[in-house]
Parts: C-alpha cells; sequence; structure tokens
C-alpha cells in the first residue's frame, strides 16, 4: 500500500483542468523531475515571482532526490505522481503494470517527501486509461491532465517557448512544462520571461483543481 495509516480520501476520476483559484489563473506544472541541478533552479524563479507550481514526479528520481522534493514541500509547492518507469504505452499494458506503475510511484515520492503524498496522477504522455485513473482516484491522487504544451521538452529555443505559451494561453489554465529529461535551461529562462509577464497580464498562480 502507498499510503500508512488512513487512505487519503477518494477524489473524482475525471481528468481535472481547471484552476482551484477560479479567475485569471494559470497552473503551471513541471515534469520528469526532480532533477538534482534543474529544479532547485526553477524553484528559484517560482520563489522570485511569488508563484507556485505542481511537479509530477517520476518515482525514482524522488527516491534519488529527496532533498529536492522536501524543497518542493516546503515552498508550499504540490506533487504529483509520474510513474515509475514513464512507459508512454502504458495504456497498452495489463492492469496489473498500470497500478504498480502508480502505487510504487507514490509510495516513492511520499517517502522522499517526508510523508507528504501526491495530490494528482499525470499519465506519461497522457496515456491515461479509466482504470489507471480510477486506481489513482481512490489513492486520492486527481488524474491531471494539461491545456498547454509549452513543447520545452525539445528545446526549441527560449523564445520559441515563451511564444508558445502565449499563443496558447486561451486554451485553459494548466501549462505543461519539464524540470527532468535533459538540459532544461530554455525552461529555466522561458519561466523566468513568463512568470513576471503573466503577473504583468493579470493572471495569478493556482493548482489544478482537485
Ligand atoms: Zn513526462
Amino acid at each position: 500500500m502507498p499510503h500508512k495509516g488512513t487512505l487519503p480520501a477518494r477524489v473524482s476520476a475525471e481528468i481535472t483542468h481547471a484552476a482551484e483559484s477560479g479567475g485569471k489563473a494559470v497552473n503551471i506544472t513541471i515534469d520528469d523531475g526532480p532533477d538534482p541541478v534543474w529544479t532547485p533552479k526553477i524553484l528559484q524563479v517560482l520563489q522570485d515571482n511569488g508563484a507556485h507550481a505542481t511537479f509530477c514526479m517520476i518515482g525514482p528520481h524522488a527516491t534519488a532526490n529527496p532533498a529536492v522534493v522536501e524543497k518542493i514541500v516546503a515552498d508550499g509547492d504540490r506533487l504529483c505522481d509520474h510513474t515509475v518507469s514513464h512507459n508512454t504505452r502504458m495504456d497498452h499494458s495489463p492492469e496489473a503494470y498500470q497500478k504498480s506503475q502508480i502505487l510504487d510511484a507514490a509510495r516513492m515520492i511520499q517517502q522522499a517527501s517526508g510523508g507528504v503524498a501526491p495530490m494528482y496522477y499525470r499519465a506519461p504522455g497522457g496515456a491515461f486509461t479509466p482504470y489507471s485513473r480510477h486506481v489513482a482516484a481512490i489513492h486520492g491522487m486527481r488524474p491531471l491532465g494539461w491545456n498547454i504544451d509549452s513543447r520545452d521538452f525539445y528545446r526549441p529555443g527560449v523564445s520559441t517557448i515563451v511564444n508558445t505559451v502565449k499563443y496558447e494561453l486561451g486554451n485553459g489554465p494548466t501549462m505543461l512544462f519539464h524540470d527532468g529529461g535533459g538540459n532544461r535551461s530554455q525552461t529555466f529562462e522561458a519561466l523566468r520571461q513568463l512568470l513576471p509577464w503573466l503577473k504583468s497580464q493579470g493572471y495569478t498562480f493556482s493548482f489544478p483543481v482537485r
């Protein structure tokens, strides 16, 4: 079992995108870490701008970087389960595999954080199934989608990342970035430019609805 003691209250199994605060808000979500180099830099940018984010973590990366996970929690940011193996074809895999990918990662993240459980579940590459959403939901993790893919993963250049986010801002509040998967200097710089700009446009920083 991923949680010691009582199981957290189940949440909806529907994929969430909306901002908890309502109003003119964005949800920054950051996937594939934590990373010992890039996550602390991104945390600093968030802090410099009074912003918060939801970090979708790969279980073994959390296990390898517990101090980074603890810093994320201490900063008031939220944790999200992004599985053990980041298998973007897991929707074609047996249910037992899907279940262990989700619950084993949840346990790793909770152990690394010093006891704070992930509040969301994001399937790698969006490879959700009704079953995996149900497993996550009954363990207190709301399935988490996105509205805006910054496409930072492919390192297209800082200005392209910034312009993609600005262009897609009408799609909805939840934005996808990455702190894992290699050199994230472009993501770091794009956030350094985007966060003050979003504030100047009247946006606040929220979390996805659970
Ligand atoms: Zn991912």
